[in-house]
């Protein structure tokens, strides 16, 4: 279909099923705006269908950035001597969350570099049960909602985590495609070992989130699209993914990329087509969006996204939680971002929840499924 340029009303009835890949691939290619400005709307309106237009924040804490792993595009890897490694205070963990409970945004996400050792795990374990028990209030009955990202674990571990009280988990495929994912991480990490985490994840009753990396050196259309089938042949309930952005003091920092205009737009599309594929998810506009244009998380959520992480790691370890360069907000105080974002979210015409969780509803219809 080279010169077939789709209406709204045609993307719509061509998501009813999965589409084809060829058609995936034909809207990952597109550089008509007509086309581009139709799947925006028709993403818009299936998500206005299947979820409403609440935006719902996950405070975002990024509690330590020591990383037993070195992922070759990551700026906190472990080879980077760079960086100045820290570990929040769990008091002051606790803080941040009661913090975020007091203006009412109802989630966090915890995330961290990845660690195995049991004196980590307990940690996990101890700040999730303490944010729990001190943000329980009549307006939060069962406390402030629990999003970790904190890596690849055993099932046991995922387990532990679930009983601690977090319900939610992201842990990103960054690529299903094999020698893609062999040529950006080391020996030790595999596509296997991250999908079997991902069935642990689901086992241990997580609500679960994945997502890619866009705009990856050797990424292909055809890859991108394998990972938009991926999303959908695995139920997945939440998704978050950005482009790409080097970091240079790794050893993807001085690879080739795409302009930054295309690769934002590319994150767009892709947020587009999860929507018009998983329709009652959640899908986050994600923080690096924004490194690469200033309105990058409003254009996310007009094109689809539904979930805001504003920063709320304290100010003085944000530069050590750099993942890649021009990370936005990293000076910003929380009370900044809390009226920042109220802006931005309202500018594209939706609300912000308050108090709530604003939990994926495909977990639920997946589970009413099979019950
Ligand atoms: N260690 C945990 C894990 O791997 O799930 C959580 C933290 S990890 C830093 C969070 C995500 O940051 C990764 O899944 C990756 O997609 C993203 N990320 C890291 N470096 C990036 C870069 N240079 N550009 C864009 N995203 C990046």
């Amino acid at each position: 279909m080279p010169d077939k340029k789709y209406t709204i009303n045609e993307v719509l009835s061509l998501f009813e099923e999965t589409p084809p890949k060829e058609v995936l691939i034909h809207f990952l290619t597109t550089t008509d705006s007509a086309e581009i400005e139709a799947v925006r709307i028709a993403a818009e309106k299936t998500l206005l269908k299947y979820c409403g237009d609440n935006v719902y924040y996950r405070g975002l804490i990024e509690f330590s950035n020591n990383c037993a792993l070195d992922c070759g595009y990551c700026g906190i890897r472990k080879s980077n001597t760079k960086v100045q490694r820290y570990t929040v205070k769990e008091d002051d963990i606790v803080k941040a969350a009661r913090w975020c409970a007091e203006v009412r945004y109802g989630s966090l996400v915890l995330q961290s570099g990845e660690r195995h050792d049991r004196q980590f795990i307990e940690f996990v374990e101890r700040i999730t049960k303490r944010i729990k028990q001190e943000t329980t209030s009549s307006i939060l009955p069962q406390g402030l909602g629990i999003t970790l990202c904190v890596g690849e674990h055993s099932l046991e571990t995922y387990r532990g985590f679930r009983d601690a009280g977090a319900h939610r988990y992201l842990l990103r495929i960054e690529t299903t495609n094999d020698e893609l994912f062999k040529s950006i991480h080391p020996n030790q990490q595999n596509l296997d070992s991250r999908l079997k985490s991902l069935e642990y994840l689901k086992e241990a009753g997580f609500q679960v989130g994945t997502g890619v990396m866009i705009g990856l050196p050797g990424q292909t259309p055809e890859m991108l699209a394998d990972d938009l089938l991926f999303y959908k042949k695995h139920d997945f309930d939440m998704f978050g993914m950005g482009p790409f952005i080097p970091h240079k003091d790794t050893p993807m920092g001085n690879l080739p990329v795409m302009p930054e205009e295309q690769r934002t737009n590319l994150g767009l599309m892709m947020i587009a087509l999860t929507r018009l594929l998983t329709k009652d998810t959640n899908v986050a506009a994600t923080t690096a969006l924004q490194a690469l244009d200033p309105i990058g998380r409003e254009k996310g959520l007009s094109f689809g996204a539904n979930i805001l992480m504003p920063q709320l790691t304290p100010t003085e370890f944000r530069e050590n939680y750099l993942l890649y360069e021009n990370k936005p907000c990293v000076d910003e105080e929380k009370e900044d971002c809390l009226n920042c974002l109220k802006r931005r979210v309202e500018m594209v015409g939706r609300i912000v929840a308050q108090d709530q969780w604003g939990d994926s509803r495909h977990f639920f219809a997946r589970n009413t499924l099979f019950s």
